[in-house]
């Protein structure tokens, strides 16, 4: 944080005791484990003792069992077992248990916002960018709606430029003194936000939530926060937006809307931003009357590149017979030749697998990403800079990453993984540059599905929408 902020006085006496800023900064807005903060045990203990948090029982057993941190109610996702802890049959919450494992004897700390914290009114805002006539509109919009206190949906195409969108928007609410955090579900994309977001407020103190995220310090106005981590936020951010919202599985998992709504305080304005909505979305912007933006344009105003359908029979049964498929090797040849960046997406890990030493002998630099890999960030990274020449992936790559001039390839198009809205993100990936605004992206199947069809249906409608 920069020295010049005023910042609000460093100790606060409250009934007897001296609360240290940094227990209130980390534990403003939080619910967390009692076994697992960052302070000594008796400091914890001690404030405690002065009713600074309240202490919850992890999972409850009535009315129904509850884990009290990700609000999950169904009794499938609880396990029983005989504890070591408390020597009883204890449950424990399998749906949270990403972010530790949580049973009914472990407590959680929730801090009792007796004192609020005082925030920081002096942002800077430091982008010379230029937002388009359409960007413009839909940050006024948004920027509305936040200050009415109103929901929001912003759709806009792939490369439309949504980030900036929300910059405006969220300067305003941070000048406010408001809380802003923006969830989405991928850790990648959280990570590419992150610096971006810095540069941008480089006065405000922000914090990046993911797994395994490092320990940060002050008290942060804008986080920045996979959907997963907004389990340890209880009743705090002033704005929410859900950022890649429809990547959320909600119609799966209630329980990861839900704590979209306990992470907010309850009069916060959530804003969702997508380029491919759910109709489960769309029906709840209309019937609860939200705000809404809608940009059919990419930032550079060209039309989106449509993918076309070439037919790959039996590419599997190619593939385990340890040959390419000769549709998609001239394809890889022809990219190769035009030292034109390329991604490939596989329905599967395993198919990926089969296909990657292949690939690879045809060109030794060529990698395959998928989402427990390590190295995927630097694999993208090098793709980025040219030292590869293309990367075989799962559908983890279909958002959140832009190369320059990539060509796409999806193998086995017909297969279920495949939604509408995943190769609209798919296809979403090129021609995201204003120097190169056209791009390959061919669906190679066998057979071609609802979905397909759907995906190239909509980015057809998307163009056709009047600037
Ligand atoms: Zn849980
Ligand atoms: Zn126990």
């Amino acid at each position: 944080m920069n020295k010049k902020i005023k910042t609000p006085p460093m100790t606060h006496h409250y009934k007897g005791l001296i609360v240290e800023p940094q227990i209130r900064n980390f534990f403003t807005g939080r619910i967390w484990s009692r076994r697992e903060t960052p302070f000594p045990k008796e400091k914890i203990n001690t404030y405690i003792q002065h009713h600074f948090f309240e202490v919850l029982q992890a999972v409850l057993d009535k009315p129904v069992r509850q884990c009290r941190r990700c609000l999950n109610k169904n009794s499938r996702k609880f396990v029983s077992f005989h504890c070591a802890k408390c020597q009883k049959i204890c449950h424990y919450c399998r749906h949270c248990i990403t972010m530790g494992r949580m049973c009914s004897c472990d407590e959680l700390l929730l801090w009792k916002n007796e004192q609020p914290q005082k925030t920081n009114k002096s942002h800077t805002f430091n982008w010379q960018g230029q937002l388009t006539k359409n960007q413009a509109r839909a940050a006024q919009e948004l920027t509305a709606s936040i200050l009415q206190k109103n929901n929001h949906l912003i759709s806009a195409v792939c490369g439309a430029g949504k980030t900036e969108m929300l910059f405006p928007a969220v300067f305003e609410a941070l000048q406010l003194g408001k809380r802003v955090c923006i969830a989405t579900p991928r850790t990648d994309v959280v990570l590419e936000l992150f610096p971006r977001f810095q540069q941008v407020f480089p006065k405000t103190c922000i914090h990046a939530y993911y797994g395994n995220a490092p320990q940060q310090q002050g008290f942060a106005q804008l986080v920045l926060a996979t959907t997963h981590q907004l389990y340890r936020f209880e009743n705090t951010f002033d704005v929410m937006i859900v950022d890649e919202a429809d990547a959320f599985p909600y119609t799966m998992d209630e329980a990861l809307e839900q704590a979209v709504i306990k992470a907010k305080k309850k009069e916060g304005p959530t804003a969702y931003v997508t380029a491919t909505p759910s109709a489960a979305l769309l029906s709840k912007k209309t019937k609860e009357r939200w705000g809404y933006s809608f940009i059919a344009r990419r930032f550079h105003g060209q039309p989106l590149p449509i993918p076309t359908f070439q037919a790959l029979w039996n590419y599997e049964k190619t593939f385990q017979k340890g040959k390419i498929p000769v549709k998609l090797l001239n394809w890889l040849e022809q990219k190769l030749a035009k030292h034109e960046p390329f991604l490939i997406f596989f329905p599967t890990i395993d198919l990926m697998d089969k296909a990657i030493p292949l690939f690879q002998q045809i060109d030794a630099s060529i990698a395959s990403v998928h989402a427990e890999d390590a190295s995927r960030k630097e694999k993208v990274l090098e793709l980025r800079n040219v030292q590869r020449k293309g990367l075989l992936t799962t559908t983890i790559l279909e958002r959140g990453i832009t190369i320059k001039n990539v060509q796409v390839a999806v193998v086995g198009a017909e297969s279920p993984v495949f939604t509408a809205s995943a190769l609209i993100q798919i296809s979403g990936r090129v021609g995201r540059n204003k120097d190169f605004p056209n791009g390959d992206i061919v669906f190679f199947h066998h057979g071609i599905t609802a979905e397909m069809d759907l995906a190239k249906k909509r980015m057809l409608d998307f163009n056709r929408q009047p600037q």
